[in-house]
């Protein structure tokens, strides 16, 4: 597994037919009164190095990271000081040109590790993977988490809906970056299990509406670092799955 930035241009010029990207996306947004604004991209990373793993382990050679796209839309946490928001259009402009970067670059394969699960970004996603087919002839792999299959490997709680800086979030962070998480504050903090995907069906438009006041939902106590490096295996399990599935003729994207 390489980093792309880490990289000179002669060793992405050598890389063979096969190569794949893999593109983390996520957010800066306020996540609770206990992990940092870059929760999303955290996990996003991570979901990405442990997918380069998968990989890697069922013989792909070149399994290369791209900078994280962190710029994006963040429309439920907009009332939190620090949530960077863009409008969704231009998420899917955004990732249009990105996707043809990359193909340009030479990967034959790109995937998206994507955490963050705002409906606005994640439909901007999905608008920006179909621009890319249907204007440059790019395919993305783009295995949505919020979706079956895959949203039925996650937690518990992750299903409940209830999944927003709670135990699934927060765990991961404290595998990854526990100098992040604001440790005597997550211990005080209340259960909320207010679902998050409920209040989106419901036409609910911020966290507040939706009944997460301090920007967190779910059950940041039960959180812990054992949780949060199953989690992370079984995000990049994910990821290599769909982009086999996507590769196999009649199946994936
Ligand atoms: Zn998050």
């Amino acid at each position: 597994m390489k980093y792309l930035a880490e990289m000179t241009f002669a060793e992405v010029r050598e890389m063979g037919e096969d190569a794949v990207v893999i593109l983390p996306v996520g957010a800066i947004e306020a996540h609770g009164p206990h992990l940092p604004l870059q929760t999303d991209v955290i996990i996003a990373r991570a979901m990405a190095a442990a997918g380069a793993r998968a990989l890697e382990a069922s013989g792909f050679r070149d399994v290369v990271i791209a900078p994280p796209l962190q710029w994006t839309s963040a429309g439920f946490a907009k009332g939190f000081a620090g949530t960077l928001s863009l409008s969704p259009a231009t998420v899917t402009a955004i990732l249009v040109d990105a996707a043809l970067s990359l193909h340009r670059a030479g990967f034959a394969h790109i995937v998206l590790a994507n955490s963050h699960l705002d409906p606005a970004h994640t439909a901007s996603l999905h608008e920006g993977v179909r621009m890319a087919r249907e204007k440059d002839g790019v395919v993305v792999t783009f295995p949505d988490i919020t979706r079956t299959p895959w949203a039925l490997r996650l937690t518990a709680e992750f299903k409940s809906g209830a999944c927003h800086a709670g135990q699934f979030e927060t765990s991961i962070v404290m595998a990854e970056r526990p100098d992040l998480v604001r440790e005597s504050i997550r211990v005080t903090l209340e259960p909320n299990p207010a679902s998050l995907s409920q209040a989106i069906r419901d036409g609910k438009k911020t966290f507040e509406e939706a009944g997460g006041p301090s920007a967190y939902f779910g059950f940041p106590q039960g959180a812990s670092d054992a949780e949060g490096r199953e989690t992370i295996a079984t995000l990049g399990a994910i990821l290599a799955d769909a982009l086999v599935a996507a590769r196999t003729p009649g199946r994936g994207e």
